[in-house]
């Protein structure tokens, strides 16, 4: 990083941004970066280079959408290209959009009608609307720890709240049709349908938890979800919004876990980088959306040419490019590095993730279930707006631990060269630009960063 902060071109566009973006930033995790948010002047492969001319070796990846890297390829960029000439987007239906869905339906078993829409959140929002319009009830079912976006149905026990709502401005009201559970515990789940089964639209779950330090199923789980909902007709939404044609591959991860769900929510990747969302599930259900069914869902920009153009082509060429065994094969081989150095410095920390996702969390064992704090990499802190509920807060808390994340480890890593989510529950992704060797330097840093700390 550069050496004096103070004068970076990144710190002086951050205060010039702080006088006219809310915080500095577009998205409340962006301003986390410390001491200040680096600025991007371009990706370059698996890397990004900042605007102080510092270079990453990035695995932000977007938050997700950049599963080909930051460089993309021709037909990608061609794809692109020929769609903006033609003209930015029309709102009247162009063939592209037809050909994503058909790429789509062909490849994941339980879809088969689609709704393209601009974003993660609008698509839970519309699954959950869906859900509640078809079975004309009010409540759903959501994991602690689990995260589906900004919307008001699901910012309740989330990554950013305990109890009732997790942001002001939502009515009480919303937040009790709303009822946690652990993820991975059946009986949690069964207790909960015995006392409001009848009143239960959805489940709604990721197929492994990513936004809390990545939380794989346990085996049965969804099988579980599976006959309660069927037992009390509710619907079964899966968000696959970060894990759909990443984990799994082209299946995603209800091909690769063997997840039935009735609806689908998509994002990040089928856009090719793009704003996009996507509701997919059974034709009987998917037409309550409007203009065939009840359930109201529009948009401006849905099934935006460019949008479906990225997406598709990113899509065909994963699939022609075999670029899932190469994202796996690395991030499998980042995952194994990372466990051989925690073992050796740091064995209470643990390596967590799967295919081409990847985390480190400060816990001893990777854990089954949201508890209830940060295990991604829980650091005590106090601007934590769970700090007060968590229980590793208070005496006990080594001095050395407060902010290991965000203030030590972030940074010393940042310094090696290698950019990780700055929040600690992020999930990290690997990406088809990166290779062996960025591997092997990334563990070169992590080593030296886990084998000199306090
Ligand atoms: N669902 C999951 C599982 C996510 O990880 C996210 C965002 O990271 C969302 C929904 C919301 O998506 P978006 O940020 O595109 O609105």
């Amino acid at each position: 990083m550069t050496q004096n902060r103070n004068e970076s071109p990144s710190y002086q566009l951050y205060d010039r941004a702080l006088e006219s973006l809310v915080g500095g930033v577009n998205s409340p995790v962006r301003a986390d970066p410390q001491p200040t948010p680096a600025f991007v002047d371009y990706g370059d492969g698996g890397d990004i280079v900042d605007v102080d001319g510092d270079r990453y070796r990035d695995y932000i990846m977007g938050y997700g959408p950049l599963l080909l890297g930051h460089d993309l390829p021709d037909p990608v960029r061609e794809a692109i290209s020929e769609t903006v000439a033609d003209g930015p987007m029309y709102g009247i239906p162009t063939e592209i959009e037809v050909e994503l869905a058909e790429f789509v339906i062909e490849h994941v078993e339980s879809v088969e009608r689609l709704r393209f829409v601009n974003s993660g959140t609008e698509a839970t929002a519309a699954a959950i609307r869906l859900a509640r319009g078809y079975t004309g009830r009010d409540k759903i079912v959501v994991m602690q720890g689990g995260y589906h976006g900004g919307h008001e149905s699901v910012l309740v026990e989330g990554n950013l709240g305990d109890r009732g709502p997790s942001s002001a401005g939502i009515p009480e009201t919303f937040a009790e049709e709303t009822i946690p559970v652990p993820f991975n515990d059946d009986e949690a789940l069964q207790e909960v349908f015995d006392r409001h089964g009848p009143d239960i639209a959805a489940v709604v779950t990721e197929p492994l938890l990513g936004n809390c330090g990545i939380v794989l199923p346990v085996e049965g789980y969804h099988e579980t979800i599976r006959e309660l909902c069927d037992e009390y007709g509710s619907l079964f939404i899966l968000d696959e919004v970060i894990t759909g044609f990443r984990v799994g591959g082209l299946q995603c991860a209800q091909g690769k876990y063997g997840i039935e769900p009735d609806l689908t929510t998509f994002a990040k990747i089928i856009g090719g980088g793009f704003p996009v969302g996507a509701i997919g599930g059974r034709a009987e259900l998917m037409q309550e959306f409007t203009p065939m069914g009840d359930v109201f869902e529009s948009g401006t920009f849905n099934g935006h040419p460019v949008t479906m153009a990225a997406g598709l082509e990113t899509l065909r060429f994963a699939k022609d490019h075999d670029v899932y065994s190469h994202v796996n094969d690395l991030g499998k081989q980042l995952r194994a590095g990372l466990q051989d150095i925690v073992e050796e410095h740091a064995p209470e920390y643990t390596v967590a993730g799967t295919d081409s996702m990847f985390k480190l969390l400060f816990t001893r064992e990777a854990p089954e279930t949201f508890d209830g704090h940060c295990q991604a990499g829980c650091v005590q802190d106090p601007d934590c707006p769970r700090f007060d509920l968590c229980p590793k807060t208070g005496a006990d808390v080594e001095a050395g631990e407060t902010d290991r994340w965000k203030r030590t480890f972030w940074p010393a890593m940042a310094d090696r060269g290698v950019l990780l989510t700055p929040n600690q529950l992020e999930s990290q992704f690997v990406s088809y630009a990166h290779t062996e060797d960025d591997i092997d330097r990334t563990l070169d840093a992590y080593q030296d960063v886990l084998s000199t700390r306090d």
